[in-house]
Formats: structure tokens, C-alpha cells, sequence
């Protein structure tokens, strides 16, 4: 079997398997296909088809190169431009981290077809009590988008730095307002 028949073979094994996406979009309120959602799946179906696939970076650009394990010669490569994250806080090494890991699902997205219908269908359409009820909110001190905060112990979600806030002080708060208010309250006691 050439490689093109295989990648056919994997796309449609894939599309038939219910993978479920973990992934969520909170200020629109939908969800995506994480990495972790399909790589696994994707795995397995490539090493039935003995294929494999290597991802690698440059400045400019990322590519996924799938290989033929039984004719090597036989590749297929997609592409991707290399796109800039600014992550609020973050060092640059992390920066690059979070480009690689969402240009490395673009191109299993891309090279696999994955399709992400419930984009369209979650923004314009049903009803849904959990995700209608996330919405982005501003801190009533610094006036910035209270966003979700990764601590060294786990992630938080804004809609519960948002609740703290209204619990404990009665206001919408960020995360380092909150934390600023509580740290004066607790060095005056
Ligand atoms: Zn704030």
C-alpha cells in the first residue's frame, strides 16, 4: 500500500472512531480537539499502517512529515507557518512551548482532517446552561480581563477566581488583585 492509501485509510479510520474533545474555549464557549484527545488514536492507527510521523520546527516554519515505515522514500509533509504566542507572564521558552504545541495540533488537525464542526454549531447555536453561564468578566481593580491562572499546584478557572472575588470581597476580581487585597487584609490583622 503507497502512503497516500494509508493516510486515506487512517483518515477514515479516525473519523469513525468518537473521540471526544476535551478541550474548552471558555470565553466562547466551545470545545476543541486537544492534542491529547486524538494523538493516542492516531498513534495506534499509524502503527497498524506502519507509519509514522515526525514533527520539526525552524523559526519560519512547522512541518509534520508522515513516512511510510515499508518504503521510507515515501513521505508526505505539511506545513505550517511558525506563529508568535505573547502569553501574559510567561518567559519565552513557555511562549515557544505553547506555539509548538498548538502548531503541532494544527498539523495533525490538517494532516489527519480532523474536523471541528461544533465550532460553528456551539457559537451560533443551542442553548447550553454551562457554557452560556462563562463569560469574560473584568477585575473592578486593575480593569483587566480575569482570565484563568496556572499556579504551581494546578490550574484555576477564571469563573472561580470570579467567585472568590464576589465571596469574599464582593467584587469581581483578577487574580493578583485578589491576592494583593488578601495578602493587606491578613499583614493589618
Ligand atoms: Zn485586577
Amino acid at each position: 500500500m503507497n502512503i497516500y492509501e494509508k493516510l486515506q485509510n487512517m483518515r477514515v479510520r479516525l473519523q469513525n472512531m468518537q473521540i471526544k474533545k476535551s478541550g474548552k474555549n471558555k470565553f466562547s464557549g466551545y470545545d476543541y480537539f486537544e492534542l491529547a484527545d486524538f494523538l493516542p488514536a492516531i498513534n495506534d492507527l499509524m502503527k497498524e499502517n506502519k507509519v509514522t510521523s515526525i514533527v520539526s520546527y525552524t523559526t519560519e516554519v512547522a512541518s509534520l512529515t508522515l513516512v511510510n515505515v515499508e518504503k521510507p522514500d515515501e513521505t508526505i509533509i505539511f506545513t505550517s507557518p511558525m506563529s508568535k504566542a505573547a502569553l501574559k507572564d510567561c518567559h519565552e521558552v513557555q511562549n515557544l512551548g505553547a506555539v509548538e504545541t498548538y502548531e503541532r495540533r494544527y498539523l495533525y488537525t490538517t494532516a489527519f482532517e480532523i474536523v471541528e464542526a461544533d465550532i460553528v454549531d456551539s457559537q451560533t447555536g443551542k442553548e447550553d446552561k454551562n457554557k452560556s453561564s462563562i463569560k469574560p468578566e473584568k477585575c473592578e481593580k486593575c480593569n483587566r480581563w480575569i482570565g484563568d491562572v496556572q499556579t504551581d499546584k494546578r490550574k484555576i478557572p477564571a469563573g472561580e477566581i470570579v467567585k472568590k472575588g464576589m465571596e469574599d470581597y464582593n467584587m469581581k476580581l483578577c487574580y493578583d488583585c485578589y491576592a494583593k487585597i488578601y495578602r493587606q487584609e491578613n499583614s493589618e490583622q
